[in-house]
């Protein structure tokens, strides 16, 4: 049996502190550090101590994912230990130094109806955290499929995208306990973000069909508890994969109701489904929007076209 504990590292994100987990069968292997943020640090490091162990103590680190408030610490961890850096590939592409994470995504703001000067304003926000970084050569890179061996147990590692290219979660088959980052959270559905498909990055990636794949991965293998990026354990997990599948779907539907018997940009929809959109929120409401609208378009209920370099989605059989 996997020996761990959940240590709470703050952020300067709305959403509340991340959970870090401290696996401390051998090797002792930290999951998702935190962000690079003075009082996520200090809390770290005072976590570890608490338990007796000590930064020195960590030998592996695991990311589930690029996002900052997960991956940020990696680098600080790495450099007192020494400890690899386990990354999927996809991910790590987005931890490298010169990684936009705008400038990537432009051509989608760019047709997405979005007004110049929100646009402008979008892409001048700044992190209140510098941009995470794992180098190459600091880092495992992995793909999915792999076993992470311990002392006393395993940890499989899956591919679970939807919310972020790369999302890793970890399975240990033994106790049916699942790791699962940003995939499944106790109280919010997981933003299916906006971003190039790694294979194809001149197309959006298929963030929701991805998304409800994995939730499909889930609901099979069955966890009995899953132990998330954010919040408590949850110990209902067939519950919260049927409420996020519930959501989609309605948020399909809802989607399909702004629409109507119009031709609408990506950033008029989300602006229908969230009026009270601000900063950051833009981007997160745009997300929402071109995820649900490109996967009804690949059920044939929405097409889309360009006009003047705009692309707009209506239903089909309202042209
Ligand atoms: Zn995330
Ligand atoms: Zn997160």
């Amino acid at each position: 049996m996997l020996r761990f504990h959940r240590l709470s590292v703050p952020t300067p994100y709305s959403v509340g502190p991340v959970n870090s987990y401290l696996i401390v069968s051998e090797p002792v292997t930290l999951v998702d550090p935190g962000p690079d943020w003075p009082a996520a640090r200090e809390a770290l490091s005072g976590e570890l101590e608490r338990l007796g162990l000590g930064l020195q103590s960590v030998a592996r680190i695991v990311l589930t994912h690029s996002h900052a408030d997960h991956s940020g610490l990696a680098r600080f961890v790495h450099e007192a230990t020494g400890a690899p850096v386990y990354v999927h590939l996809h991910a790590l592409a987005e931890l490298a130094p010169d990684y936009d994470y705008l400038a990537v995504r432009l051509p989608f703001l760019r047709e997405s109806g979005l007004p110049e000067p929100v646009l402008e304003k979008l892409i001048n926000l700044k992190d209140v955290v510098p941009q995470p970084v794992v180098l190459p050569e600091e880092a495992v890179v992995v793909h999915g499929g792999e076993s992470l061996e311990f002392s006393d147990g395993s940890l499989r590692v899956l591919h679970m995208p939807g919310h972020a290219a790369g999302h890793l979660c970890l399975w240990n088959e033994a106790d049916r306990v699942l790791f699962s980052g940003d995939f499944l959270l106790p109280d919010i559905t997981p933003n299916p973000v906006l971003g190039p498909d790694p294979e194809n990055p001149a197309q959006r990636d298929r963030t929701l069909e991805h998304y409800l794949s994995g939730l499909e991965v889930v609901r099979r293998l069955n966890p009995r508890v899953v132990w998330p990026g954010h919040g408590e354990a949850i110990l209902n997990p067939p519950e919260v994969v049927a409420r996020n599948l519930a959501h989609h779907e309605a948020r399909l539907l809802a989607v399909l109701d702004v629409l109507g018997g119009s031709a609408l940009t990506a950033y008029q929809v989300a602006a229908a489904l969230f009026p009270d959109m601000r900063q950051f929120d833009i981007f997160l409401g745009l997300s929402e929007a071109f995820a649900h609208l490109d996967y009804l378009r690949e059920r044939g209920e929405v097409e889309a076209f360009y006009r003047n370099g705009t692309l707009y989605f209506r239903r089909v059989g309202t042209g």
